[in-house]
């Protein structure tokens, strides 16, 4: 092998909160439906879901921040605040109790969705990737490294648009907690360093519009704040 035949794509990457580093990125998993009160507002029970987990595309991933394009094909783009984990360590079946050593750090980020191309694909049984994986869909604040944070479990998570509150919630009020959703997901595959998760979003998703101010964040790890552009 002698090389490329055209040039590596980048690497997908995220800032790193206080330095010059950035975090790369491999995998980007979010999981469906992890706060009771928001698994209700989309009409399904929360008691009875194990957790299901969808993916983006890493290149997915962009800093929330500045101007975010709105994006096609949709009248209907929802935001979804989460805490999002960064992983530096990874493997097959790992136990509750040894994931947390896994993970390298925390950011907060919006699972963007498509709310009205993922109806479609609910209703018709159709795959939900162009409703949640489409360009620019999972904004993340820069990452804070675990050894600055710690592991928070009880913290407010909020979004405002517009200086409006919209999403408000408590890390504890997840269904299946940071370990929990590591210890699932690496039954299904394997982890590995440079791997984010979307760990779900709190009660309150509605649309975003062209020109919306957005702010978000998690008490204690960080914030973020951007503007939807135009149409
Ligand atoms: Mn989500």
């Amino acid at each position: 092998m002698t090389g490329f035949v055209i040039p590596p794509p980048a690497v997908p990457a995220l800032a790193v909160a206080g330095s010059d580093q950035v975090f790369p990125l491999r995998r980007v998993f979010c999981v469906g439906r992890n706060y009771a009160a928001h698994a209700r507002e989309m009409g399904s029970d929360p008691n009875r879901e194990p957790p299901f987990f969808f993916t983006k595309p890493a290149d997915a991933v962009v800093p929330a921040s500045g101007v975010l394009p709105y994006p096609p094909a949709t009248r209907e783009l929802h935001h979804e605040v989460e805490l999002v984990v960064a992983l530096k360590g990874g493997g097959k079946d790992i136990a509750a109790d040894a994931a947390m050593d896994l993970v390298w750090g925390y950011g907060v980020g919006l699972d963007l969705t498509r709310r009205d191309l993922q109806a479609v694909a609910k209703k018709d049984g159709r795959p939900w990737d162009m409703a949640k994986g489409f360009d620019a869909s999972a904004p993340c604040s820069p990452l804070v490294p675990a050894e600055r944070v710690g592991h928070p479990r009880e913290a407010r998570i909020w979004l405002e648009v517009n200086g409006q509150a919209r999403q408000k919630g408590n890390l504890d009020e997840m269904i299946w907690p940071v370990a929990d959703v590591i210890a699932a997901l690496s039954r299904l595959v394997a982890l590995a360093p440079g791997d984010l998760i979307f760990t779900g979003t709190p009660a309150g998703v509605d649309a975003l519009q062209p020109g919306d101010k957005v702010r978000g964040g998690v008490d204690g790890v960080t914030t973020f704040e951007l503007e939807i552009g135009g149409a």
